[in-house]
């Protein structure tokens, strides 16, 4: 008889609020830098769950501290504290600039209580001093006000009215910040390297700017580290490669390396507006998730593992750009270590969802940041020979395209 909760992907259609539009294959096993689907068929994966799973699949290490955890006690709310979180939290600290942590569930909720503190801080000191300034195609989550935060009006609009007293820039136009920024300013919100807004690094001026402006100002820095954030470039956070420092910075994505978790983190002095009440999260800290995002961070914070980073993306950019001059499909490779956004050529512009599908077909799994870049963010720790085997599916998927697309203008 068959088995009425067998499921395919066309059950995806079937059952689940259409915000997605997931690929063809449904993955059932990970194992480092592979996947296999339904049918058995493996990939190498150069997407890391958009930028999460920093360690691969199934690492056995996080594993342990699952399940060492799981055994111990899973979930108590923050009427009590725990002890993975403290240490979690003390690790944290002793890793950045910052010297308080508020633990949540996502980034989404990470800059949600980013944006909150900086509100309530600015408020406190004079009621007018709440302006938000951001940049045009920030992401910074799926909250309302996270939306309205973020640069890309198709995220924001169609939800009634949103919140106000936020201002959008061009990003790295440090002329335009200057001259719009004033006392009135409570908070710059800026992405180190907009992932979604595709692959695009902050200048140094730019974001050197936006301190100085901040000080004079007395506007607080917000670093969205969501996604560059625990070793993704190369350093344990991006801001690291700048030499600037934040008042607030957010984390979340390879925090957990799969297992959902994220904090916010910042100073001494702006932690203390968010008094008790003022803000919370029922799973927020949470026993598992700490215990696995401590053991991410031992693994993760090593100067070895950082080089490792560094070595790889030299290694991917070069084979990207090598197939890129070949096939004629891409510009040159952009990005910081393993977040790396590969820009189609003129040639291929809006085609990049195409070079995703066609690896599909040849077994990797890549991303797009937008419709004009593919976007590839592995394991920080993937094998050589997955990452030389990866490359080699992509090329073979690209000449794929090269064919069909000749044999369309034939
Ligand atoms: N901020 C940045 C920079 C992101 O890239 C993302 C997700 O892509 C978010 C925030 C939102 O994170 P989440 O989807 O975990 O809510």
């Amino acid at each position: 008889m068959k088995d009425p909760f067998a499921v395919t992907r066309a059950t995806f259609d079937e059952v689940m609020v259409p915000t997605y539009q997931p690929a063809g294959m449904v993955p059932v096993r990970g194992e480092g830098s592979r996947l296999w689907d339904q049918q058995g068929r493996e990939y190498i994966d150069f997407a890391g769950g958009i930028a999460v799973d920093l360690l691969g699949h199934c690492h056995p290490q996080l594993i342990t501290a699952l399940e060492q955890q799981a055994h111990a006690l899973w979930h108590v709310s923050n009427v009590l504290t725990n002890e993975p979180a403290l240490r979690l939290a003390r690790k944290l600290i002793a890793a950045t600039f910052a010297d308080r942590v508020f633990f949540c569930n996502s980034g989404g909720e990470a800059n949600e209580a980013a944006f909150k503190l900086v509100r309530r801080y600015g408020v406190d000191t004079d009621p007018a001093k709440y302006q938000i300034i951001a940049f045009d195609n920030g992401f910074h989550g799926r909250t309302l006000f996270t939306v309205s935060v973020g640069g890309s009006p198709k995220y924001s609009g169609g939800f009634g009215p949103i919140p106000g007293g936020i201002t959008h820039l061009p990003f790295n136009d440090v002329a335009a910040l200057e001259s719009t920024i004033s006392d009135k300013t409570c908070a710059v919100v800026v992405e180190l390297l907009q992932g979604e807004g595709g692959v695009l690094p902050a200048s140094r001026e730019f974001v050197e700017s936006a301190r100085r402006l901040c000080d004079k100002h007395h506007a607080l820095l917000v670093f969205d580290e969501v996604q560059t954030g625990m070793g993704r470039t190369g350093r344990l956070y991006a801001y690291q490669h700048y030499g600037v420092t934040p008042d607030v910075m957010t984390s979340a994505k390879g925090l957990g390396g799969g297992f959902p978790i994220a904090a916010m983190l910042c100073t001494e002095q702006v932690a203390q507006v968010l008094t008790p009440g003022s803000h919370g999260s029922t799973y927020g800290g949470n026993p598992l998730a700490c215990a696995v995002a401590e053991a991410v961070i031992d693994i993760v914070n090593d100067a070895a593992l950082l080089d490792g980073v560094t070595q790889r993306s030299r290694r991917l950019c070069d084979a990207v750009n090598d197939i890129g001059r070949r096939q004629g499909l891409f510009e040159p490779v952009r990005g910081l270590g393993l977040l790396l956004g590969v820009p189609m050529s003129e040639a291929w512009k809006g085609r990049a969802r195409e070079v995703v599908a066609a690896g599909l077909r040849h077994g990797v799994w890549c991303l797009v940041a937008g419709p004009d870049v593919l976007r590839l963010a592995p394991s920080l720790i993937i094998p050589e020979a997955d990452l030389d085997e990866g490359v080699r599916r992509l090329d073979a998927a690209c000449a794929e395209l090269v064919e069909q697309n000749k044999t369309a203008i034939a």
